[in-house]
């Protein structure tokens, strides 16, 4: 019997490691989207409804400070990480950080609101990026599994953000917004037990991964590190900060799911189904399950395509079209909502979410991985911050554009969306080559 094979415990032919990050963020997840599916419902909800009585405008406007602050704490998370706590500890801290956060929000008072969101935003940007950083760690450099492990990986994400919607949204909606929040500290809680449970299966991992930095420093002083860049590094880091551009309207608009979308499920769509009538938050719901259904038929097809599957830059251009199309979709469906004063069909947000579905999966694995592959070596976790930084605007932008709910006709509204995001996927298109020669043979 082979010593190896009995050291090393497997999941799904992966190290068992990768299920504790998985359930982790799994965990992680369900208590983020959760939280998302209510937030902005409950901050426009009237006070005798339970809610905070905001304008639409000012809670979309929270709304997007809050989303933004999440995913721009990723970049000193990654720091902290890096120079201070080390992976584990920082995953740890910040999943107390963002459990509290919640249990925060589950106290019905405005000042344990903001500091609930603020911790969130703190304990996420520590979590999210090192949880990813452990599934890396779990791989050596050979290991041509780690690919499909980190597929593995936007499953759990998806399985989370799905199931939380069907849990904190009847909660919060139907009996009290303060149970919903509650749940999604519970979920975040059961995260950190698994995760500490699971430590003695992500160690052989970290040790690796502590190994190879010191090594790494070791042979950043024997070389001496020349800090200017090569033309050819400069040209591949312009193809960043092109791609920087496009990933932020792309996010823009699809991070609008937890903002004008849910108020337009809320307020705009018939919440029934046969005999059944539904809590608006189900929604929430229907686009990581899309995800889950559909990220193996995407994996298949590129795979299916051989040498014609597209660059990465078109992929880019292709989940801009997507989301683009998608709001497109919605400008008729906001007509008839509003011009006839009636709740339209279910069926046109359900469209909606699959359109940004094929979107997401043509562009989300992209870029994160092309970013790896394009920055000098010794500023990739720099780079991957900066790529991080582009969902923290576009999640801005998308609390910009909400702010306008009110204000504006919607099939306006939508039809602003869809009109920037096709004409910027256009221009992408119109780019691929110029920007293919400055990949110099990255694709
Ligand atoms: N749904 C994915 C997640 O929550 C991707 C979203 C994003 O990166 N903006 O991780």
């Amino acid at each position: 019997m082979s010593n190896i094979a009995v050291a090393e415990k497997q999941w799904f032919g992966h190290p068992r490691g990768l299920a504790t990050c998985f359930f982790t963020e799994m965990w992680e997840r369900f208590s983020y989207y959760g939280m998302r599916a209510l937030l902005i419902l409950y901050m426009v909800a009237p006070v005798d409804k339970g809610g905070l009585a905001f304008s639409t405008e000012k809670g979309a406007s929270i709304y997007g400070w809050y989303t933004m602050g999440v995913y721009a704490m990723s970049v000193p998370g990654g720091w902290v990480a890096d120079k201070l706590l080390g992976l584990y500890r920082s995953v740890l801290l910040g999943g107390i950080i963002i459990a509290a956060g919640h249990f925060m929000m589950a106290y019905p008072s405005l000042p344990t609101f903001y500091a609930g969101l603020i911790s969130i935003v703190i304990g996420t940007g520590l979590l999210k990026p090192n949880v990813s950083g452990i599934v890396g760690t779990l791989y050596s450099k050979e290991d041509v599994r780690r690919d499909a492990g980190f597929s593995i990986f936007y499953m759990g994400i998806n399985l989370g953000a799905f199931i939380a919607p069907l849990i904190c949204g009847p909660l919060g909606q139907r009996i009290n917004w303060h149970y919903g929040f509650g749940a999604a500290g519970v979920g975040m809680t059961l995260g950190v037990i698994q995760y500490v449970l699971g430590k003695k299966h992500i160690a052989p991992g970290l040790a690796r991964h502590e190994k190879d930095e010191v090594d790494e420093r070791a042979a950043e002083r024997a070389e001496g590190r020349s800090s200017s860049f090569t033309r050819e590094e400069w040209r591949r880091i312009s193809v960043i900060a092109i791609l920087f551009f496009f990933s932020m309207l792309f996010w823009g608009a699809f991070e609008q799911a937890g903002s004008s979308l849910n108020l337009f499920a809320d307020r705009l769509t018939r919440l029934s189904f046969l005999q059944w009538n539904f809590p608006s938050t189900l929604f929430q719901s229907v686009q990581p399950a899309f995800v889950i259904i559909f990220s193996p038929i995407f994996a298949w097809l590129w795979l299916r395509m051989g040498r014609h599957e597209p660059s990465s830059p078109t992929k880019f251009g292709f989940g801009l079209f997507f989301v683009g199309l998608s709001f497109l979709l919605l400008v008729p469906g906001a007509a008839l909502a509003q011009s006839q004063g009636i709740k339209v069909s279910p069926m046109w947000l359900i469209g909606v979410y699959l359109l940004q579905t094929f979107g997401e999966l043509c562009l989300s694995p992209v870029g994160l991985s092309m970013v790896t592959k394009l920055a000098p070596p010794r500023i990739v976790g720099l780079m991957l911050g900066v790529f991080f930084l582009s969902i923290s605007f576009g999640n801005k932008l998308g609390g910009y554009c909400a702010g306008f709910f009110d204000r504006l006709p919607l099939p306006k509204l939508f039809g602003a969306v869809a009109g920037t995001t096709l004409t910027a996927a256009f221009i992408l298109f119109l780019l691929v080559k110029p920007i293919r020669k400055l990949m110099g043979g990255v694709h």
